[in-house]
């Protein structure tokens, strides 16, 4: 780590087992959305950097993959342990950067040290199989060999978790990286990089570049070095990326935007589920992929529900995600802001009512603080129902019939998560066949854990993460076919 040259903090580069400048010596500053200020500076890479770091991860894969499975388990492991102890500065960290209440990062940061153990465990079972034969004398393995190269690009929204669901099991499964973690908030995977360094990870192994995203992208994506790419991000930028990774055949595994139904049966009371329903939608403001961002309340109990729901999204404490007790930071950008601005406007030009919320907090000089928002009335062509809303905003429409409602929560290009509430058994199997979402909260409002799989059907994504389906999207198949001597 280099010592800060100028008055604010500054981190480097991580490559081929060396913190280092950007080759052409630019930085860029860290800003904290509660104060709009830039608090810590980090170097500023490009596609030098980038084509370095491919380099020395390409070197350094021969003997990574050679280790055990039980070696390479003992540095995820130690990396779980040491996230764990660092975790309250950690979470500081995090939220200076993202902005969500410290409770909330110190879960992130406890959730990527589950993600490492996960992972340290999963490499051990990635078992082949051997296969009857068809023919006399023959003997039929089925083996696995790690991918390769894997280039790991994440978001900002979970900074660190959604970087160990890459790092991880790329490392478990025998593959060496490069990390590119979103600009405006690396220090999050900086912090990962630390550990996995004092864990004692080979030089090279690991490698981390920051910098312009399509510049790096690019480089990525055109290097045949690099393997695999594992995104996080927008449905847009996974577009792109499918697009170039034809001309290399890469492996791709994405993650992409959501826009969740929220679906309460008849049978749920009211009350319980508006409290869980605040408690899912208002999470890091909204900025979730899993976000549930179309309420399809039934009519009989709607009136309710949309009451208590107004009722505790005024009562959520909007503050500095520093400061003790709040629960709601603020939104990580300008842009995001102004996004939402134009999301409510638009539903309530088209005839929406807007029960709470619907601008910017009053309360506060600098930083994106936004009230928690619930619309209700809304017109089947409001925007905020068809693009991913991406914020603090709860638009309810009441539903009459459980079948339609399918068809309705279906309605989208999308299919990440769905939630459905209610004690009726019937009612949640059949909502849980019908519903087109790689992630089904049933009664949870809150679902992602290490050990299941993560990911989306339709536009949000390819592939999962997480799960022991987390370590073989890093595995290639590999068949084995034996001709013993007469
Ligand atoms: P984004 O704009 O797509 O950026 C995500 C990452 O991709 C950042 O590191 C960004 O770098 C990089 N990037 C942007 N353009 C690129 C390009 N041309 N080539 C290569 N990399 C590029 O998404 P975001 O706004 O940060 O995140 C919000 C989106 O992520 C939402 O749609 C959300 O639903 C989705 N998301 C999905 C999941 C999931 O698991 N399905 C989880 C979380 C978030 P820079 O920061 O340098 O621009």
């Amino acid at each position: 780590m280099a010592t800060a040259t100028a008055t604010l903090p500054y981190r480097q580069l991580y490559v081929n087992g060396r913190w280092c400048d950007a080759a052409g010596g630019q930085r860029m500053g860290v800003v904290s959305p509660a104060t709009e200020e830039a608090f810590a500076e980090v170097a500023k890479g490009g596609r030098d950097d980038c084509r370095r770091a491919i380099a020395a991860a390409a070197a350094a894969m021969p003997a990574w993959m050679k280790l055990t499975a039980f070696d390479r388990a003992k540095i995820l492991k130690k990396t779980a342990d040491l996230l764990r102890e660092r975790a309250d500065q950690f979470a500081r960290d995090m939220t200076m950067e993202q902005g969500k209440p410290l409770v909330e990062s110190k879960g992130e940061v406890l959730q990527t040290a589950d993600t490492f153990e996960w992972f340290a465990e999963e490499a051990k079972r990635a078992y082949g199989r051997i296969v009857p034969n068809s023919v006399p004398g023959k003997r039929h393995f089925v083996m696995h060999h790690p991918v390769g190269v894997v280039a790991c690009i994440g978001p900002w929204n979970f900074p660190m978790s959604l970087q160990s669901r890459k790092i991880a099991p790329a490392l478990a499964a025998g593959c060496t990286v490069v990390s590119k973690p979103a600009s405006q908030t690396p220090l999050s995977t900086i912090n990962i990089f630390d550990c996995l360094i004092d864990a004692g990870l080979p030089a090279g192994v690991a490698n981390l570049v920051i910098g312009p995203a399509s510049e790096i992208g690019d480089e990525f994506m055109a290097n045949p070095l690099v393997r695999k790419v594992s995104f996080t991000g927008s449905t847009a930028v996974g577009k792109h990326l499918m697009r170039q990774a034809a001309d290399t055949v890469k492996r791709l595994s994405l993650d992409l935007g959501g826009h969740a139904p929220f679906i309460v049966s008849p049978d749920a009371d009211p009350e319980v589920v508006a409290k869980a329903a605040v408690l899912g939608k208002f999470r890091n403001n909204g900025q979730v992929c899993i976000s549930p961002s179309r309420f399809f309340v039934h009519q009989d109990i709607s009136k309710r529900f949309t009451e208590v729901a107004v009722e505790e999204a005024k009562k959520l404490k909007l503050g500095n995600g520093l400061d003790a007790g709040t629960q709601v930071g603020p939104m990580f950008e300008k842009k995001a802001m102004d996004n939402t601005l134009g999301l409510i406007a638009d539903a309530t030009g088209k005839g929406a009512a807007c029960l709470t919320g619907g601008k910017r907090s009053a309360a506060f000089e600098k930083g994106y603080f936004f009230e928690p928002t619930i619309l209700n009335g809304l017109s089947a062509d409001a925007k905020v129902l068809s693009d991913e809303p991406f914020a603090p905003v709860m638009p309810i429409l009441d539903f009459s019939k459980l079948d339609d409602v399918i068809a309705a929560a279906n309605n989208t290009a999308y299919g990440l998560a769905a939630y459905v509430f209610t004690n009726d058994i019937s009612v949640a199997f059949k909502m849980a066949e019908g519903l087109e979402a790689g992630i089904i909260g049933l009664n949870d409002p809150v679902p992602a854990t290490p050990q299941c799989p993560f990911g989306g059907m339709k536009e949000s994504g390819l592939g999962r993460e997480l799960g022991s389906e987390g370590l073989q999207a890093y595995l290639e198949t590999k068949y084995v076919s034996l001709k013993l001597r007469d």
